[in-house]
């Protein structure tokens, strides 16, 4: 089967390689306290910093999932007047979520064809004074969105942090980390493994922020997670298969400046293709091509159109992903992670013609 579906996603093939390699290794045995693990964590850590370009002082956290970072997020950083700013169904549910912690939450939604930074340029008046924590996503994967994130859109405030929902595109393509203080993913979209292990990044502010405040009363409190990464240890047992082909694959995969290219090279094949060919009449959800996400594109059309490809691609061994939430019945995703091959989308494209 290939999976173009926007996570869990078609996994890399050298993956089946690893997990052979780490069961054989006794890897999937070791304890997260031994000294096996330390050099695997310290190794992996590294191996992201390097292939990412992930500053030196921004810290690397393994946890569950996305939404597992979400929640960190409300108990270990905000202080108590978040901001959450979307345009998605991912959004809406992280602020949901915010809110059941952080009882005075706001949240304010804009439109899936505005940037961020117009919306806050041209859009109400939003006073951000008494704003401690913004969350933002970057990867609004429920319509195929990508923002531009940018610390000066919001003044550059000492005392503002800024989280991002970067889930989708995370590994995909080049983030420009310093304009952030949280950056959270799970591997199951652009990192080509299989679901169950989350990515905590954070900024030195966003430590600061943990430690002013203090808070030790949850398990995954962001002060308790960064005293086991001192030691290379975790503060749970984690997911080491997970954090075994992470390291495996980012020691064989090119540094995210080519991922990045290459992600944008298949996307404007895809563009291409839906812009002069498109035998079903579907257009862009997103017009505005400067939002649109190069990792999963989104399409719109006449719900039987939608159906009709849908079924071709299943019976072809081809899965494509369906609408989200309110778009259920007339649009449909194509994931375009580095794990998807120009060959595949061809295989996708030659299919459709
Ligand atoms: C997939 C996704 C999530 C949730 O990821 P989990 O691994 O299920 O926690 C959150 N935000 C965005 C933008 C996503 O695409």
């Amino acid at each position: 089967m290939l999976s173009f579906y926007p996570g869990p996603s078609k996994v890399y093939p050298q993956s089946l390689k690893f997990i052979q390699e780490a069961y054989i290794q006794g890897i999937v045995s070791i304890n997260h306290r031994s000294e096996r693990f330390e050099v695997l964590l310290k190794e992996t850590l590294e191996s992201l910093h390097q292939k990412w370009n992930i500053p030196e002082d921004y810290t690397i956290y393994f946890i569950s999932s996305a939404t597992e970072a979400w929640e960190i997020v409300a108990q270990s950083l905000i202080i108590k007047n978040p901001l959450h700013l979307y345009n998605g169904a991912f959004g809406k549910k992280w602020a949901y979520y915010t809110k059941q912690i952080v009882s005075n939450g706001k949240e304010l939604a804009f439109s899936k064809e505005e940037s961020i930074k117009d919306y806050i340029s041209n859009g109400p008046i939003i006073l951000l004074d008494n704003i401690d924590t913004l969350c933002l996503v970057q990867s609004e994967t429920s319509n195929g969105t990508g923002q531009k994130i940018c610390r000066n859109d919001f003044g550059n405030k000492d005392d503002l942090i800024i989280a991002v929902d970067a889930t989708s595109s995370m590994g995909g393509i080049e983030l420009d980390w310093i304009q952030a203080d949280i950056w959270l993913a799970s591997v199951q979209k652009c990192m080509g493994i299989p679901a169950g292990l989350g990515v905590l990044i954070c900024s030195p502010k966003a430590l600061k922020r943990a430690e002013y405040l203090g808070r030790v009363d949850h398990y995954n409190s962001i002060l308790l997670m960064e005293e086991n990464r001192k030691l290379y240890q975790t503060h749970y047992t984690p997911n080491v298969l997970g954090i075994y082909l992470l390291n495996r694959l980012s020691q064989t995969l090119p540094n995210i400046k080519e991922i990045d290219q290459q992600t944008k090279v298949k996307m404007s094949i895809l563009e291409d293709f839906w812009t002069h060919k498109n035998p079903y009449e579907l257009s862009f959800l997103i017009q505005n091509s400067e939002v649109r996400l190069s990792t999963v594109l989104a399409l719109e059309g006449r719900s039987d159109q939608i159906s009709k490809i849908q079924q071709l691609c299943k019976k072809n061994d081809i899965e494509l992903g369906k609408g989200y939430g309110e778009w259920k019945e007339n649009t449909l995703r194509i994931a375009n992670f580095p794990s998807h091959t120009i060959e595949d989308i061809e295989t996708l494209i030659h299919l459709l013609k």
